[in-house]
């Protein structure tokens, strides 16, 4: 299904830029994840996660991506991933608030995402939280060295639905290096044993998006806010991953 000539492995060099990367977006979450609290604006976490940059000297990713207007991307509650942040959005007590956010080193990408609760939130909002995480957990746990990217696929989606929850189809993890989405394309469903076999070099992003309810996602008039079609809640978990020659090493902490 996937040819391995359009994947292009990473040189222990590109792997060190992308770890510099990595750690910036991870740090940046980090303050991002602190400042998502009720009042706070979407358009303000923008703000903060330019200065972070700034502050670090690394590029956006996101921002002029296919003209996307920010350098972050901030989904609330049904809200899938691509949500634009804006001044008239303030937070609210109990919101689920996905950040995703991505930098660029001497020309190589990062890219994560977390979701996080601002306020108090509900049990089933937790729930969904935890479960989401732990499922890009059990995809990272498949990433080494002779293993298959179907692998990966199967171990997000059998834990997602061993829960309850369903998993996005119409956005998908990918390859990083650099551009910021290359090959292969990484489903967060699929069967074990089967795709592209895994090597030394890789890097991916794996980033499960999953509903509570059914995984059909719908796109707003905006043009890249995807939200949930059944309006239940969403939440989102990415790290990109280096396939070393020891096993996976997880470069966005
Ligand atoms: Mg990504």
């Amino acid at each position: 299904m996937f040819s391995t000539k359009t994947i292009e492995l990473k040189s222990l060099k590109e792997i060190g830029l992308m770890r510099e990367a990595g750690a910036i977006v991870a740090a940046t979450l980090k303050v991002l994840s602190q400042a998502a609290v009720p009042g706070v604006t979407t358009a303000e976490l923008d703000r903060i996660s330019r200065e972070e940059l700034k502050k670090r000297g690394a590029k956006p990713a996101f921002l002029g991506y296919h003209g996307f207007p920010a350098a972050l991307c901030v989904s609330l509650n049904s809200e899938v991933v691509h949500g634009i942040p804006s001044e008239k959005r303030a937070i609210k007590d109990g919101d689920l608030v996905s950040l995703d956010f991505g930098c660029i080193v001497g020309g190589l990408y990062g890219d994560a995402a977390v979701t996080v609760g601002a306020g108090k939130i509900s049990a089933s909002a937790q729930r969904l939280l935890d479960v989401t995480r732990e499922s890009l957990a059990k995809g990272i746990e498949q990433i080494r060295v002779g293993g298959r990217l179907g692998d990966v696929s199967s171990a997000v989606q059998t834990y997602v639905e061993k829960n309850g929850f369903s998993v996005v189809r119409d956005f998908v993890g990918h390859g990083i290096g650099r551009a910021l989405h290359e090959d292969p394309p990484v489903p967060n469903y699929g069967k074990a044993g089967t795709g592209l076999r895994l090597s030394p070099g890789l890097v991916l992003a794996i980033e499960p998006m999953v509903n509570a309810g059914g995984c059909e996602v719908e796109t707003r008039d905006d043009g890249w806010t995807a939200v949930t079609k059944d309006g239940s809640l969403s939440a989102h978990f990415e790290h990109t991953i280096a396939l070393m020659e020891t096993g996976a090493e997880i470069l966005t902490i």
